[in-house]
């Protein structure tokens, strides 16, 4: 084949696109009920934008951006994740206003872009769903936040779930911490993997993170993070997991759970599926965090300067539905399918169709005037409910036949007729 979509790419065909169309819509859906609204901003950046919010020495920004010089020289990159982005229109739009709803509470859908090596599940173009809550600085928001996310799971079927939480402490906590660790880390340097050798003077709280065999040990008997936090930090932690027991909502602390980017504080999460697909691997499906101190510095107001959010990866979602052993709603069949045997009647036949589209119901038209018999065959796989037939003795007629497949019942309806007809079928289709 001559031509081939960049390595790391997907088309999303039409049939799978149903399922992305039910995951978005039930996004859309309970976000609505949390009074969220949607923000989209552009799919590239002005590269300081992530830099500045993830962090040098991330492994996005390090590794996976995918930056260029536009024509003007500017230093561009698609975006790898969703807050930053957002953070950035949050303080440009000035939507810290009294006009606007406060604290802000945004949510994206979109396409994002790393560049990593692909594999199953990992691609360099994929899609992410992200919430962002701007402006509070209450346990209530962290809490309302993942519970939000936890229902839009429960919504697409998905039961198996796991809430993972831990606290990163404020920056006192942990910058205490980080020294305590590394003082750990180096004691044991030369036992640790290649890239936790790196992150021990980059980014230790990283190495925390690292699924490398030799790096096990040593991170289990790693100094917890909670034996760090200051007295407002273990307040804080202490309040959220208060308020996620006032609801009766199951959860895990993890203190080896630290997120990859650098602006996170205080409360991180993780939501996890234990589905039977997932063969006893625990997959981690959502992500999020506190980040306070992001909204200073992207020179926003520092009395809103704190902020909540979590960022979910379609693709890995409709994996873990699939784990579960759902079936995703199929809305593809059509309602109806109208036959034309010759080009002589084809202006009726247009008409028919808009007649049944105008009444609500999918409808294709024959185009290529096929023997009747192969027009039948391909209303029924395309599961079609009825076939209207036009042909010359309905145009003499001035009226269509119209066939039930299900119970192969025929009807004569006069074309004045036909709209309420459709309109009947329609009305009967969705009781
Ligand atoms: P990982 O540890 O798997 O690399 P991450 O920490 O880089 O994940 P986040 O930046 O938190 O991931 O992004 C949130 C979600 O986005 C992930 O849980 C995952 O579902 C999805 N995601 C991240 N990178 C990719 C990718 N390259 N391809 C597909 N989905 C991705
Ligand atoms: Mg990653």
């Amino acid at each position: 084949m001559k031509f081939q979509k960049p390595k790391g790419t997907m088309d999303i065909l039409p049939q799978e696109a149903e399922k992305w169309q039910f995951v978005e819509n039930k996004a859309r859906e309970i976000f609505k009920l949390y009074h969220f609204g949607e923000l989209r901003t552009p799919i590239f950046e002005n590269f300081e934008v992530i830099v500045r919010s993830i962090g040098e020495n991330t492994d996005i920004v390090s590794k996976e951006m995918y930056d260029f010089y536009d024509k003007g020289n500017r230093h561009i990159t698609l975006r790898p994740e969703g807050t930053a982005a957002l953070v950035r229109s949050y303080v440009e739009n000035k939507l810290f206003g009294p006009e606007h709803p406060q604290p802000f509470k945004a949510f994206y859908i979109g396409p994002m872009f790393r560049y990593e090596r692909p594999q199953a599940g990992r691609l360099r173009q994929f899609h992410q769903i992200g919430v962002e809550v701007i402006g509070s600085q209450s346990p209530i928001t962290d809490v309302e936040t993942i519970v939000m996310g936890l229902d839009f799971f429960k919504e697409l079927g998905i039961t198996h779930l796991k809430l993972v939480i831990n606290s990163l402490g404020n920056k006192k906590s942990r910058s205490n911490y980080r020294e305590v660790l590394v003082d750990y880390l180096s004691k044991v340097e030369d036992q640790l993997s290649q890239d936790s050798k790196r992150r021990l003077y980059t980014n230790p709280l990283r190495v925390l993170d690292s699924k490398a065999e030799e790096d096990a040990k040593i991170i289990e008997n790693a100094p917890s993070i909670l034996d760090y936090l200051d007295d407002e930090s273990r307040t804080f932690f202490e309040e959220v997991k208060r308020l996620l027991d006032s609801l009766a909502v199951p959860y895990e602390v993890d203190s080896r759970m630290v997120r990859g980017l650098d602006y996170y504080n205080d409360t991180v999460f993780e939501i996890m599926s234990d589905a039977p697909g997932f063969e006893n691997v625990l997959t981690t499906i959502c992500a999020g965090g506190r980040y306070d101190g992001l909204i200073s510095e992207f020179d926003g107001p520092l009395e809103k300067d704190s902020g909540f959010g979590f960022a979910l990866g379609i693709e890995r979602v409709l994996i873990a539905i699939e784990a579960e052993g759902k079936e995703i709603p199929k809305t593809s069949s059509l309602d109806v399918y109208v036959s034309c045997v010759s080009k002589k009647s084809e202006q009726l036949a247009i008409k028919v169709a808009q007649y049944a589209r105008h009444s609500g119901l999918k409808t294709e038209l024959e185009t290529s005037y096929r023997k009747l018999k192969t027009q039948l065959r391909a209303a029924n796989r395309l599961g079609a409910g009825f076939v209207a037939f036009v042909g010359d003795e309905e145009e003499t007629a001035n009226s269509v036949t119209i066939k039930n497949l299900a119970t192969g019942e025929e009807t004569q309806v006069p074309l004045e007729e036909l709209e309420q007809y459709f309109k009947e079928i329609k009305e009967i289709s969705t009781r």
